[in-house]
């Protein structure tokens, strides 16, 4: 659970901020599982990345042809 050490009290995750800071004082917390979260990233959203990616490169090639 991220710890806040501005306010000296915990957060639940769904309690903070979009940013993953303190909504008391802004502050960015330290998520205790970062490292398993690129693990985590489902296949899904790494194509929905690629096929963003794909999309935008094809959108600069029309701006240009
Ligand atoms: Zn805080």
């Amino acid at each position: 659970m991220p710890w806040c050490e501005e306010c000296a009290r915990y957060f639940a995750p769904t309690a903070m901020t979009a940013e993953g800071s303190c909504p008391s004082c802004g502050r960015v917390l330290e998520a205790q599982s970062s490292a398993t979260d690129e693990e985590k990233t489902p296949w899904h959203f790494k194509l929905l990345v690629v096929a963003l990616i794909a999309y935008l490169g094809w959108r600069i090639v029309d701006l240009f042809v």
